[in-house]
């Protein structure tokens, strides 16, 4: 049975244009792309071309390194604080409605003599600045910052937090994952993850961007491959899909984002009794994050099985654990326990939204009443 994809925010679906520049890549040009031979040397050419493409929607200050997911570009980003703490600069605060990419990964710090900082956001979901400011200070190493909550798809105001960071001496890190290719990266960031699979690329890809002069420590040590950070031959199937992705989202962009907040108002209307968690100003409109009262959300997606939807987020609800940005915004559990999330994409059209619209809001009826 095939379901109606409403769940842009976990995965996209390949792009066909990716998936035809990535096959010659999978079938005859099979050189290593670090072999100096003519096939070697074809391979490393798609992969520069592919890191151009990645490029050409960020700063124009830095460098990009290919990773095998944006969980491996947050962690390499998040090891720069290794070089900083140097200076006696040992916290690292991010928001508490960070992604488990960075929220864990700088719990972990924490035990390993950083300290971490969970920034509050407000009931909007927004980043709470004041309390940001306050929190800040002389030992401060890095701020971590999303673009946009792959949860509840506020958009976070970045470059703002960007210039909070640099005045405390700090770095920040900008988790891009479910904005690039759609609304801009903050130009003042110093190191920006990007996933391929979020911008109907493939999996298994993701970069980190980083800015002129910030040294990162090498996460996987071996050949020295990608600028002796991230060793490990590169796949340039891998890389040539995420730079045509890159490329279509840039070349797309406007149209892209019109069909998707075409979609958006359709979905709001159609959810008029359903209550928007989040910023319903501050929101990638691909995003909605919608509750309804009493509802069991476990139900509902049982009785909902024509429709791929998320209760939460899907790394959350994947892990079983309560989702911990909808507890930030100070939602009680039976409120969390009633929240799913809609994702709308490039290849999802109007027809599917209003019949998903009817599915999910007969079978919530059947269940309330
Ligand atoms: N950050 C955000 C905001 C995400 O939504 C995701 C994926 O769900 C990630 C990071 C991790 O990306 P990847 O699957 O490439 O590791």
């Amino acid at each position: 049975m095939t379901a109606i994809y409403l769940d842009n925010q976990a995965t996209t679906p390949l792009a066909p244009e990716v998936f035809d520049a990535m096959l010659p890549w999978l079938k005859d040009n099979f050189g290593n792309p670090h072999s100096p031979h003519v096939m070697g040397r074809q391979a490393a050419a798609a992969v520069e071309v592919a890191r151009e493409q990645v490029a050409a929607l960020l700063p124009s200050n830095g460098r990009v390194i290919f990773t095998g997911s944006a969980t491996e570009a947050i962690n390499l980003a998040l090891g720069a604080v290794r070089n900083i703490s140097a200076q006696e600069r040992n916290q690292i605060a991010v928001l508490d409605t960070e992604h488990a990419a960075v929220r864990d990964t700088a719990l972990w710090y924490d035990t390993q003599g950083f300290e971490t900082t969970l920034l509050p956001v407000d009931p909007q979901g927004l980043v709470a600045m004041e309390r940001l400011e306050a929190s800040l200070g002389p030992k401060t190493a890095l701020v971590g910052a999303m673009l946009v909550n792959n949860e509840i798809g506020v958009i976070q105001p970045v470059e703002q937090i960007a210039e909070m960071a640099h005045r405390a001496g700090a770095l920040m890190l900008c988790d891009a994952v479910q904005g690039y290719g759609r609304i801009d990266v903050p130009q003042q960031a110093d190191l920006i993850a990007l996933s391929g699979h979020k911008i109907y690329g493939p999996k298994a890809i993701g970069a980190l961007w980083v800015r002129d002069g910030i040294e990162l420590q090498p996460m996987v040590h071996g050949g020295g491959q990608e600028q002796g950070v991230r060793s490990g031959t590169l796949s340039p199937a891998l890389c040539v899909g995420l730079g045509v992705a890159a490329k279509l989202c840039a070349e797309r962009r406007d149209e892209d984002m019109a069909h998707i907040a075409n979609l958006a108002d359709r979905a709001h209307n159609l959810f008029g009794d359903w209550t928007v968690n989040g910023s319903v100003d501050q929101r990638y409109p691909g995003n909605l994050n919608i509750r309804r009262d009493g509802l069991d959300v476990a139900r509902l997606m049982s009785d909902v099985r024509g429709v791929a939807f998320s209760a939460g987020s899907a790394c959350a609800s994947g892990s079983g654990r309560p989702s911990h940005v909808l507890a930030a915004l100070g939602l009680k559990p039976a409120e969390i326990k009633s929240s799913i999330r809609l994702g709308f994409g490039r290849y999802n059209n109007i027809e599917e939204v209003e019949q998903a619209a009817d599915l999910i809001n007969q079978a919530a009826e059947k269940q309330l009443s």
